[in-house]
């Protein structure tokens, strides 16, 4: 098993000039966790320092080329992934000018991402909630007059649009809607 980091922006194989997005590594708890910058690398036995790594490169593999030995310096500042660097002076210079502003970037980011997730799984969980309540409700008569404009305004506030209530299948018009949200979102 392994762990996976991802870069802010894509590592240039030297070889053949692929973007990698991303390194497996073994240098960790290999739980297959995801790290980024910022991210706390529990099971790392450097708390400050650079890690020599190997960046992979598909594309080379691919091709029936042994990759070349790529170095990748992941840099840690008391066990946080600071950066990611192929060049050793680079990731000397950027170990040693962390501090607290990107402390406070990471936090910053650490905590909209949980906001994020949060809204999104609020809002997922509403929408099954009120499918599961559109399943199982008894049907109300329908009311008359002003009484059906009332209904109607009540039902167009608590339930579902009717995109979702008429879809083939509701609970995938419902995933696919919180999906497209939440990459909306990201965007
Ligand atoms: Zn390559």
């Amino acid at each position: 098993m392994f762990d996976t980091i991802h870069f802010k922006k894509p590592l240039i194989c030297p070889d053949c000039g692929a973007e990698q997005s991303s390194l497996q590594t073994k240098d960790f708890d290999c739980c297959m966790l995801h790290f980024k910058i910022g991210s706390v690398l529990s099971g790392s036995t450097v708390l400050t320092g650079i890690i020599k790594d190997t960046l992979w490169c598909d594309a080379c593999y691919k091709a029936g080329k042994r990759p070349a030995d790529s170095p990748v310096y992941l840099i840690i500042w008391h066990s946080l992934l600071a950066g990611v660097e192929q060049d050793l002076a680079k990731a000397e210079a950027r170990l040693a000018a962390v501090d607290r502003l990107d402390l406070i970037a990471w936090l910053d980011e650490a905590q909209r991402e949980a906001a994020r997730w949060s809204r999104n799984y609020h809002k997922l969980f509403s929408d099954v909630s009120r499918w599961h309540e559109h399943l199982t409700r008894p049907p109300e008569p329908e009311r008359i007059g002003a009484d059906a404009e009332r209904q109607r305004a009540f039902r167009r506030l608590f339930s579902l649009p009717d995109e979702i209530l008429t879809a083939p299948d509701p609970l995938a018009a419902i995933l696919a809607a919180n999906k497209q949200a939440s990459d909306d979102v990201e965007d």
